[in-house]
């Protein structure tokens, strides 16, 4: 199985879920945060995580 997780650019936590993101709801689209350190998150990586549970 393949896992969709990301590395934190900032703070080196490994993001595996949505609860490990910040969303913030922008005009046309959303951005994605580390909740730790609020490094921002390529937004590929916040779709993708959306989905998890
Ligand atoms: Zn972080």
């Amino acid at each position: 199985m393949s896992s969709t997780s990301y590395r934190c650019k900032g703070c080196g936590a490994t993001l595996e879920t949505k609860d490990d993101l910040t969303r913030q709801q922008g005009i046309t689209r959303s951005s994605w945060f580390c909740r730790y350190c609020m490094t921002a998150v390529p937004g590929v990586v916040g779709e993708k995580l959306k989905h998890r549970r």
